[in-house]
């Protein structure tokens, strides 16, 4: 039987950047096994591929302080690219809870050690952009060092490094089912895919939206649920900067960014409902563009093609964070799962953090208790709301 040090289930940006932490802190017989032919069919070759440090809770400012630096130096420490845009992140408040909502959560933000995030006001917002409707925007926040990175190049770098130092990913290879002996004879767990067993002591959950069916095989019930995001990209636009950073009207929660030659925009439809739901609805382009052309006005004469737009899977916890760590009713079985939107800008601090825990026991990045499984039946969650 194949034997692996750590088996990583998934092989989107998560498990690929798990791996390339494993493999440089020294553990190299790590198997990663993706079920598709090619990697980023899941969540993360759907993504928008935001980056920012501007949330509410320590703990996603403290991921993010770890991963917009190594997203910076991605290309000397890896040797591929991740084209990191630090183009920024401008939230635009509408009403004064949201400017206050805004200035509490830049506190904290620079009370964690974020330096680049900086408060605007409305007029200084209307005469940078003066395309956007701004009669009513009070203010925002301005984060220079938030931006993009491409999220299926970042993948394909995190898990080339890993393979040339010596990780295997086999790809087309799906997990069906997971055994473990009982500790006293080995506490090893048996992986069973349709490309034969592996046998492995460590087994991390990196199956982004379809984690809690990987939960089920150790009979976990893992509070992970799908939830339908749609991206719809306009045709090449000029009348508005493409050196733009990710602009948020917090008034609907539409955003938009530079992309190529046109612009991506995103709107969450509250309207949704979670499930397994990987088709574009057409009737979303007049929505959100009721929303677009509400604050952007030019944007009345964008042109869109429906066949360019898509869907794909929000993987979503109660509290919107994700679950990382040791299941405590199975030793051996990690998570790395739950990200609610937040799994390319956090892949990093993740990749970190596992192995991390996996190897050493303990990590310094975070306080990995507030994010472990325990604490939902603790009465332990802890509430993101900046989630887009
Ligand atoms: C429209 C949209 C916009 C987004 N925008 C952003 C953004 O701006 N910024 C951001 O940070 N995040 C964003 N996200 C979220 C982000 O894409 C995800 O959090 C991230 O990609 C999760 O990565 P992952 O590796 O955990 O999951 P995935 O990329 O989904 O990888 C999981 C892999 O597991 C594999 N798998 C599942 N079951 C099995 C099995 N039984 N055997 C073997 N393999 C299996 C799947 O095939 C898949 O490849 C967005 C998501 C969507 C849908």
């Amino acid at each position: 039987m194949q034997t692996a040090d750590v088996v990583l289930i998934g092989g989107g940006i998560v498990g690929s950047s798990i791996a390339y932490h494993l493999v440089a802190a020294g553990c190299k017989n790590v198997l990663v096994i993706e079920r598709e032919t090619a990697q980023g069919k899941g969540s993360t070759g759907k993504s928008m591929g935001g980056v920012r440090a501007q949330f509410s809770t320590p703990v996603n400012i403290q991921m993010s302080l770890y991963s917009i630096p190594f997203y910076a130096s991605f290309e000397e420490r890896i040797g591929y690219p991740c084209d990191y845009r630090p183009q920024g992140y401008l939230f635009c408040a509408t009403n004064d809870t949201h400017l206050a909502y805004l200035r509490a959560n830049y506190k904290k933000q620079v009370a964690f050690g974020l330096k680049d995030v900086r408060l605007v006001n409305g007029a200084e917002i209307r005469s940078q952009f003066p395309q956007l409707r701004g009669d009513d925007i009070v203010g925002g926040s301005f984060c220079s060092t938030d931006g993009f990175v491409d999220p299926y190049s970042t993948m394909i770098a995190f898990m080339t490094w890993a393979s040339d130092h010596g990780a295997i990913l086999w790809k087309n290879t799906s997990v069906t089912g997971i055994q473990r002996s009982a500790i006293d004879s080995g506490g090893t767990f048996e992986v069973a895919t349709t490309r034969g067993a592996v046998s492995t002591r460590i087994v991390v959950n990196c199956a982004g939206a379809w984690a809690a069916s990987i939960a089920k095989m150790v009979g976990v019930d893992l509070p992970v649920e799908p939830l339908r995001r749609m991206l719809v990209p306009t045709e090449p636009f000029d009348q508005f900067p493409h050196t733009a950073p990710m602009i948020i009207d917090m008034s609907t929660g539409f955003h938009f960014r530079p992309e190529g030659r046109g612009f991506l925009l995103a709107w969450n439809d509250p309207e949704e409902t979670p499930g397994y739901k990987m088709d574009f609805d057409p009737s979303f382009i007049e929505k959100i563009l009721t929303h677009a052309a509400d604050r952007v006005p030019v944007f009345e004469n964008v042109a869109i093609n429906p066949k360019r737009a898509w869907a794909g899977l929000y993987e979503m916890t109660p509290d919107h964070h994700p679950i990382l760590g040791e299941s405590p009713d199975v030793p051996g079985f990690f998570f790395a799962n739950g990200f609610s939107g937040h799994g390319v800008m956090h892949s990093p601090a993740t990749g970190k953090i596992l192995s991390d825990l996996i190897l050493v026991g303990r990590t310094d990045l975070i306080d990995a208790s507030l994010l472990n499984f325990s604490r939902f039946a603790e009465g332990r969650t802890i509430h993101e709301t900046a989630v887009l």
